[in-house]
Formats: structure tokens, sequence, C-alpha cells
């Protein structure tokens, strides 16, 4: 596997395999890689001729300096990772050489940013959009692999890719969880061992939200799955509710059919975890892919 951490020369690696007629799947990360990255990279393998992931916090996703400051660095271990899955390429740029040049633009997201995540953390979104654009930019990908297990991130970069019409293909793939159903996450490193055995009350939420399906008043529903967070001492709820699958927008009440995406966060002693649950009328929708 390559090292490639000036920005250039990520890109003259892309244009010479392309130039082979390569075609090249991106999958980009904040490192601490786990197996949540790991199947993004596989399908990825999979489906394109040269896989590139990139390890790069990103400083302007973060709206809370402790957050960046406490966020896992496993360079070493991630490339060990990656080489095991036969990554072609690991672009480790350096903030220097992501922001060369570069005025964080303005996007239209369409308004995906207006609930859930958006409101809680100021200005992520947009980090996110800016970043991804740049990474792209030099990396040049055919295919690029995002988790639904930040569902919202997803929502947001399939909406500015077709507003855009940015010639990436947007692949998402399916949330990877631990055995007792905690959505896999760097920041689960964080977790003492008493909150990692409190963590899996966000998964214990959805599940029973997404087990009633569609019956009774949706409002009432959620005040039970609100009650299995509320329950757990360690946890501290900050919104569990319904929305439109592609929209995000909130929902009141049930649709007519399904389905619909059910999402949470809820800080778990210092760790502030995401997860959602995408399901239908009758219950949980098998994964997307
Ligand atoms: P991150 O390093 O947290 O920015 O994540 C990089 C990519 O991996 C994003 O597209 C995430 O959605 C995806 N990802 C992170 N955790 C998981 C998981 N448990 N299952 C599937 N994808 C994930």
């Amino acid at each position: 596997m390559e090292i490639i951490r000036a920005p250039e020369a990520m890109a003259e690696w892309t244009a010479k395999h392309r130039g082979t007629g390569a075609s090249i799947g991106f999958v980009p990360t904040m490192g601490a890689l786990h197996e949540g990255h790991l199947v993004l990279v596989r399908r990825a393998r999979k489906e394109c001729a040269k896989v590139v992931c990139s390890i790069f916090v990103n400083p302007l996703q973060f709206n809370d300096p402790q957050d960046l400051a406490n966020y896992p660095v496993r360079t070493e271990a991630d490339r060990a990772l990656l080489e095991a899955d036969r990554c072609d390429a690991l672009f480790l740029p350096d903030k220097a050489g992501i922001f060369n040049d570069f005025a964080p633009r303005h996007y239209d997201l369409g308004g995906l940013d207006g609930h859930w995540e958006g409101p809680l953390r100021p200005g992520h979104f947009q980090g996110v959009v800016n970043v991804v654009e740049r990474l792209f930019f030099y990396v040049r990908p055919d295919r690029a692999y995002f988790g639904e297990k930040d569902r919202q991130q997803l929502a947001i970069l399939q909406h500015v890719a077709r507003a855009l019409r940015w010639p990436e293909r947007i692949v998402p793939c399916p949330t990877v969880r631990e055995n007792d159903g905690l959505a896999l996450s760097s920041r689960n490193l964080r977790l003492n061992p008493a909150e990692r055995a409190a963590a899996p009350v966000l998964y214990a939420a959805l599940r029973r939200l997404a087990e009633g399906g569609f019956a009774g008043p949706m409002e009432a529903r959620l005040e039970q799955a609100r009650a299995t967070v509320h329950r757990e001492p360690l946890a501290q709820l900050e919104y569990l509710g319904v929305a439109d699958p592609v929209s995000l927008a909130p929902l009141k009440d049930w649709p007519v059919s399904g389905p619909v995406v059910a999402l949470i966060a809820a800080r778990v002693g210092p760790v502030r975890l995401i997860d959602n649950l995408t399901f239908g009328p009758d219950g949980p929708v098998e994964p997307s892919a």
C-alpha cells in the first residue's frame, strides 16, 4: 500500500491509474479504524480496481474543541488494517495541504441540516461537505463509500452530489454493530467499562421503536422508546425521533407506507453517540446492501 501525504501526489496517483482505465473507490475516514470502516474498504475492493482510504481528522466538522482534542489517533494500527484488506493507497494529508489556497464555501444543504445533528452541531455539516469536496478534488474517485451509521451526513452528501452534479457516485453502506447492538464508532474507545456496558441502550431504544412498526400513535410510541434511555443512569438523551428517509424531515404521524428512519443521539458519560434504524409498517427493514 502506498502512503501519500501531499495532495498533489494523490492527484497524480489517481491520474496515473485512471490513465490505465482503472476505476477508483474511495473511503474517507477520520482514522482509529474499526470493522465499520473496513467493511467500506472491502466493498470498494469488490467494486473498484483501485481503493484509496483517507485519514484526515477534519477540524472544520468539530464544533466542540474538546471532542477534537480527544479524537483517537492510531495511524500505525490503521495502516496495518488497511494493508490486510488490500487497500492500494492511504491518503494522509495534513491540514496545511488540504487547506492550502482554500476558502470554505457555504453549501446549500437543501434544509437537510435543519434538524437532528444540525442545530446541535452548528457548522458541522458545512465542515463535512467542504472537506469531502477537497478530498474528492484530489482523489477524484468514481465511487465513494459512506456509512449509514452517519445517516444525516449521508443524506446531505447525496443531496449535494445530486445538486452539484458531482461525478462521484455516493455509495451507502449498512451500519456495522457489536454483538450487543452498539454501532461501531471510533468514539467508543473513550467509553469506560461501565459506560461501554450502558452504550447499547441507544440501539435498544431504536429496536423497541422499530419492532412495533407503525402501530399506535407515534408520539406515545416515541415516549416508550425514550423511556428506555431515561432508565439508563449513565445515558443522557439528546433526541429520539422519526424522519422521512430522504429529506430527514421529522414526522409527527406514521406515513401511509414506509419506510421511515428513527434517529437517536445521547451522551453516555462524556461521549456523544448517534445511531439510527430504518423501519416500515411491520418493523425493521433489512440493511440496504
Ligand atoms: P469516521 O471515521 O467516523 O468519519 O467514519 C468514516 C466513514 O465510516 C463514514 O462514512 C462513516 O459513516 C463510516 N462508518 C463509521 N462507523 C461505521 C459503522 N459502525 N458502520 C458503517 N459505517 C461506519
